[in-house]
């Protein structure tokens, strides 16, 4: 089915992570039509899936709460879930959005209850903790999910169990016969917040991960100490389901090298600091965290995160490239290497390992328009015309704030596009 929303003068942000939700309620905010598409079934992008912010060390529920909150209250905005984009044509101040909307099979009346989900056995990987426990098919991405509204995972569909969701529905808010959508849109300017996704760490072969399972990378690590993750928040290795205590940390996994991702991703480094404080939180004094760094990058106001750690005695540096890791005959892992303080070689063994793996940006289902410029790492930076915009993590490797900001100038030339736009129509 097709169908036509004319919204001149609109700007399209595409990409409901922090950067998004933050270019499209600046945007509102100063009165501009908005609409906000994204490709999974809730907004929040990865920043909901951080137990902790670096340096404050919140939660980003708090950050995540004052956006929707925001939104829900905003006439301008459009937020449209479960979309991605087809095809983007025309130019500045004029340009026609082809849009998919997948079914969610779930209507606005849903009350999030919850039935759904427990009526059903099916399960399916949970995405949201990096794969490393399963789900529900009839599920609600996270408990501040928005919009409060469940999905129905499209393996469902023509199964027993979808039949057992729908008969559980009290509201009638499942509807099976659900289809795909497709719809045109007519926009002034277009920002990309499509954000980042991490280097596949299978492929630094001299670290094992996905041959030695307590090697694991950085995202994964963020869910296992989040109370609402795969292990309740307990620091348990994916091998025996032992706490492990004596965790290592390696930076620049597949950063600043020629043979992976040649930039640096910048906040690789605080998130392995914030995370040795996940190991101090867990074990207190009789954790131990030790970083293997070439140089630690905690740059501006970071530098007191840095300083507070390294007065933590749990937390050990050492300044070294890790060469290899083997495996030891209990699940433990050997890492070799030279420290560069002293050039001593080392053999090292630890309980888990650790990624800290590099952002490269989010490119999976997105076919970019032709004018659209990239750097050499294929961070957007803009159509050459103005009109396309790059926000946040998908411009460049940033923290929450530095996308922030990016978001917000982003949203600022967006309008600045529409208003000259509109003088040249005029
Ligand atoms: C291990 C780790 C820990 C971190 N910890 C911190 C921290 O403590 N503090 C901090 O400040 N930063 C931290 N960061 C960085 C933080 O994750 C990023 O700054 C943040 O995610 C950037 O937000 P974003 O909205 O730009 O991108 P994303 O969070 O990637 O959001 C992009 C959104 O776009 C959607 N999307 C993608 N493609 C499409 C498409 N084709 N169509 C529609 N939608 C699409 C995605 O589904 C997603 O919702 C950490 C990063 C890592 C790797």
């Amino acid at each position: 089915m097709t169908a036509t929303i004319a919204t001149s003068q609109t700007i399209l942000v595409v990409g409901g992570g922090i950067s998004g939700m933050t270019a499209a309620l600046e945007a509102a905010e100063c009165g501009r039509e908005v609409v906000l598409v994204e490709r999974s079934a809730t907004l929040g992008g990865r920043t909901a899936l951080l137990y902790r912010y670096f340096p404050k060390m919140c939660h980003p529920t708090c950050g995540l709460e004052i956006n929707l909150r925001r939104l829900k209250s905003n006439r301008h905005v459009r937020v449209m879930t479960m979309v991605e984009v087809v095809s983007i044509e025309g130019q500045r101040g004029a340009y026609s959005v082809t849009l998919k909307i997948r079914p969610r099979y779930v209507s606005e009346i849903c009350t999030a209850c919850g039935d759904c989900g427990a009526a059903i056995s099916t399960e399916i990987p949970n995405t949201d903790n990096y794969g490393q426990d399963k789900r529900k098919a009839a599920y609600l991405p996270f408990a501040m999910a928005y919009p409060q509204r469940y999905v129905l995972d499209p393996s469902l569909i023509g199964t027993a169990d979808a039949e057992k969701a729908k008969a559980a529905c009290k509201v009638g808010a499942i509807d099976l016969a659900m289809q795909e959508q497709t719809v045109t849109l007519s926009v002034g300017a277009v920002i990309w917040a499509t954000g980042w996704k991490p280097y596949d760490a299978a492929r630094i072969q001299p670290y094992g991960y996905g041959r030695f399972p307590n090697v694991i990378t950085s995202l994964e690590f963020e869910r296992l100490a989040d109370p609402n993750g795969p292990t309740g928040g307990k620091l348990l290795r994916p091998s025996d389901r032992r706490e492990a205590k004596n965790i290592a940390f390696i930076q620049c996994a597949g950063s600043r090298d020629e043979n992976h991702l040649r930039h640096c991703s910048r906040i690789c480094c605080m998130a392995s600091l914030k995370q040795t404080q996940y190991v101090r939180e867990a074990h207190g004094d009789a954790g131990k965290s030790t970083v293997y760094y070439i140089d630690i990058r905690a740059i501006d106001r970071f530098e007191d995160f840095y300083q507070q750690v390294q007065r933590d005695s749990t937390v050990t540096f050492v300044k070294s490239k890790v060469a290899s890791i083997d495996a030891a005959q209990n699940g433990d892992l050997i890492l070799h290497g030279v420290d560069t303080e002293g050039y001593h070689r080392y053999a090292s063994t630890h309980e888990l390992v650790v990624l800290a793996i590099g952002m490269e940006p989010e490119s999976s289902g997105i076919t970019l328009p032709t004018d659209v410029i990239t750097d050499s790492s294929g961070f957007i930076e803009g159509s050459a015309d103005g009109g396309m915009l790059g926000a946040g993590a998908a411009s460049s490797p940033l923290d929450v704030n530095r996308s922030v900001q990016s978001a917000t100038g982003a949203a600022l030339r967006a309008i600045k596009v529409i208003h000259q736009t509109a003088g040249e129509e005029a």
